[in-house]
């Protein structure tokens, strides 16, 4: 988004911002995930996913809607605890997902005068550097800020691996724009988005678009990408794609008292930008991508496991062995031509065990390319090189590894 658009620019913002941020954005008053407590096994359990399992959506409910349906459950006798089966369950009441700090405070207690919040989304950094970003970076409308950063929510069931955390990795892309150009932009961005996902190697049949049909009062479309996870039995949301109108510029607005109003210098319009929101779980999509590329191959003998990552996403590119470790003068061939590709790419030294268990290894974590170093390197100053997915081996001179890398297209 960043480097290859001219029209999004990117943001490191604080993790600490001023309390009053979160008034504004709504979030002290209501960001909240009524829970259900078990009387029982003291188990806790979000109000919305205990109904999700009746087939009801309670998606963003209110408090009176959620007790309504989890009274008529109980009286139908239905309403039982997942964990240990009781129907001892509480009402459904308020829990704030807001993570509290006294950063900056004298006193340890934390008090509505000294609570500091940690960031529960990064968007929040990005409205409160608008101004600035206009200011200074000479942008127009319509024009992007993004920005990657880590997230906290006090989630009350964190869980199902990495895809719930209290302490997770958001990006997040703001793209304000004038209110008549909503639905053009926001239908690009829906494309650009799927897209994506399958540029990287999501098969279309795996994703899917879910609609939000209840709309916060100021919002004008919502849709969710999901994907199947295998290893979460479904389709789970891992993308959010919001048109959230002038409402999040026009509170920090009133909440800080600066004028956030853009002036259009053709038209001489001026007005509060509204704004089209791309919101993704960093972690949520390595799991994707994870869940999307592990495979058992069942070989000749045994079955591998390999990490069929498309090869900008692997964490390593390369895997350089030595034939053998105890061959002082293959290792420091090896170590020679590890450094060699260390500063284009993540590549990894291994001379540990035989060089079958080594590909294992590799496999596993879903190295694109390993690298074997032997008696004929030395006499003839070529290497093995052993491709991931095909498990084929072919002889590359030492002199053409660079370029024999680039048109494989690998990146660093
Ligand atoms: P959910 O309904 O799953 O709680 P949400 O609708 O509250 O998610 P948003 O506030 O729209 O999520 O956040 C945008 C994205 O951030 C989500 O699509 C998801 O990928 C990611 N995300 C949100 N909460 C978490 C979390 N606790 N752990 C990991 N990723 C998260």
């Amino acid at each position: 988004m960043v480097q290859l658009r001219d029209d999004v620019v990117g943001l490191d913002s604080a993790i600490f911002m001023h309390p009053t941020t979160w008034v504004a954005s709504g979030h002290v008053g209501g960001f909240n995930d009524p829970q259900v407590d078990c009387k029982k096994c003291k188990n806790r359990f979000r109000a919305d996913h205990i109904l999700e399992e009746y087939g009801i959506n309670a998606d963003k409910a209110t408090l009176e809607f959620l007790n309504d349906q989890l009274d008529k459950l109980r009286k139908d006798g239905k309403l039982k605890c997942s964990v240990c089966g009781s129907t001892e369950l509480t009402p459904a009441k308020i829990f704030s997902l807001m993570v509290k700090s006294n950063i900056g405070s004298p006193t340890e207690e934390l008090k509505e005068e000294n609570v500091v919040y940690l960031r529960p989304e990064t968007c929040g950094g990005i409205y409160l550097e608008y101004k600035n970003t206009v200011d200074s970076l000479r942008v127009k409308l319509p024009f992007g800020i993004a920005q990657v950063g880590k997230a906290f929510r006090n989630e009350i069931v964190a869980r199902q691996f990495i895809f719930r955390t209290r302490e997770f990795e958001q990006m997040e892309m703001q793209y304000f724009l004038h209110p008549s150009l909503m639905k053009e932009k926001y239908d690009m961005w829906k494309d650009i988005r799927w897209k994506w996902y399958l540029q990287y190697g999501i098969p279309e049949p795996e994703l899917r678009w879910y609609k939000h049909e209840k709309l916060a009062h100021y919002a004008s479309e919502a849709y969710d990408v999901e994907y199947n996870f295998q290893s979460l039995g479904g389709f789970k949301e891992v993308e959010g794609i919001h048109a959230r109108g002038n409402w999040d510029l026009s509170q920090h607005s009133k909440y800080s008292g600066v004028d956030l109003n853009y002036l259009d210098e053709k038209t001489g319009e001026k007005f509060t930008p509204h704004i089209m929101e791309t919101s993704v779980g960093l972690n949520r999509l390595v799991l994707m991508f994870i869940d999307q590329a592990y495979n058992e191959e069942k070989l000749e003998k045994e079955t591998r496991i390999v990490l069929k990552l498309d090869k900008r996403l692997a964490p390593i590119k390369i895997a350089v062995f030595p034939l053998m470790k105890n061959k002082p003068e293959l290792v420091a061939k090896a170590r020679e031509i590890y450094e060699s590709l260390k500063p284009l790419y993540m590549c990894e030294f291994d001379d540990n065990g035989n060089v079958g268990k080594r590909y294992r290894r590799q496999d596993e974590i879903g190295t694109p390319y390993c690298i074997t170093v032997d008696y004929d390197t030395l006499e003839k100053g070529d290497v093995t090189v052993r491709d991931r997915d095909t498990m084929k081996q072919e002889r590359v001179q030492v002199s053409e590894l660079e370029a024999f890398f680039a048109s494989k297209g690998l990146t660093i």
